[in-house]
């Protein structure tokens, strides 16, 4: 137990910064069959989010904290009336969270106004280990929120918690990262965690594979409700396309973007128009 209180008491800004450094630097290191130009430029705009996010958890963290030891406290939630191992109450506890964050992440694909923040996830057209950085500073209110449902609902503590972030951590840039993973990570992580090649199908910009494997480290939750979907990693396009502009893809403009009207462009649409725009070009030419 000292072991874990140790590894969840780490400091998170030093994981974040170790993490990425790894992650970024076998990127480079390593043969990667997805290759885009300007990789430090994306990385810089990735980056600049830590800024605020850094600002925002370190309030946000406080109340998070309180909020869950009060719950704990009081003893409130299913689990302070179940006589388990505490170690049993701490895998249900990762499990409960998990679980709890995959229907906060469906919400927010679903409710317009939570959608504008979580669009900013979705934006990037190029996926590697810092994407994971670029979210919206809001959305740690969103889910953190969710967090203390969770621990309302079950009777969780801190402890589980912590051990939460600390898994969640490591598997967001390993879900992440711009690595060609082999079939067999799928059959293998992937019965039970959310596999790099699962997480990335969530990157499509086409909606009918947005809104599927919403979950963070369990990939249960969504074989389970319904939204597991697999497509091939090499086919898929990045990103949403009423974002796909490099004018778009910029920390300042993502920063103010859950406040501008943005229409969303689904792929049949786009490909509505593009087949208008050939058959107009066909029968311009047909005219000549
Ligand atoms: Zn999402
Ligand atoms: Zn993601």
């Amino acid at each position: 137990m000292d072991t874990l209180n140790w590894l969840i008491n780490i400091n998170p800004n030093y994981l974040l910064a170790g993490l990425i450094t790894i992650f970024y630097s076998l990127e480079t290191i390593l043969h990667t069959p997805f290759k885009y130009e300007k990789r430090h430029g994306h990385l810089l705009q990735n980056l600049l989010f830590q800024i605020p996010f850094f600002i925002g958890t370190y309030f946000w963290t406080f109340f998070l904290v309180f909020s869950v030891e009060w719950l704990n406290n009081h003893q409130i939630g299913l689990l302070h009336h179940i006589t388990i191992p505490y170690w049993i109450k701490l895998i249900i506890g990762v499990a409960m969270f998990d679980m709890v964050t995959y229907w906060f992440h469906r919400m927010s694909h679903k409710a317009p106004v939570l959608w504008r923040l979580h669009r900013v996830h979705h934006s990037d057209t190029k996926m590697d280990s810092s994407t994971f950085f670029r979210s919206h500073p809001f959305e740690i209110v969103t889910f953190g929120i969710g967090n203390i449902l969770t621990a309302a609902i079950f009777g969780l503590d801190f402890t589980a918690l912590g051990l939460y972030y600390f898994i969640f951590l490591f598997i967001a840039y390993f879900e992440h990262a711009n690595f060609e993973f082999p079939g067999w990570v799928d059959k293998t992580i992937g019965l039970v965690l959310v596999s790099p090649n699962f997480h990335k199908v969530h990157h499509e910009q086409d909606q009918h594979y947005t809104d599927s494997n919403f979950s963070d480290i369990f990939i249960l939750w969504d074989r389970l409700f319904g939204t597991f979907k697999h497509r091939r990693v090499k086919e898929i396009m990045y990103g949403l396309k009423e974002f796909d502009e490099n004018k778009k893809q910029t920390f300042l403009y993502l920063m103010k973007s859950p406040f501008i009207n943005i229409r969303r462009i689904h792929s049949d649409e786009q490909s509505g128009s593009q087949k208008n725009e050939t058959d107009d070009k066909m029968s311009a030419q047909a005219e000549l």
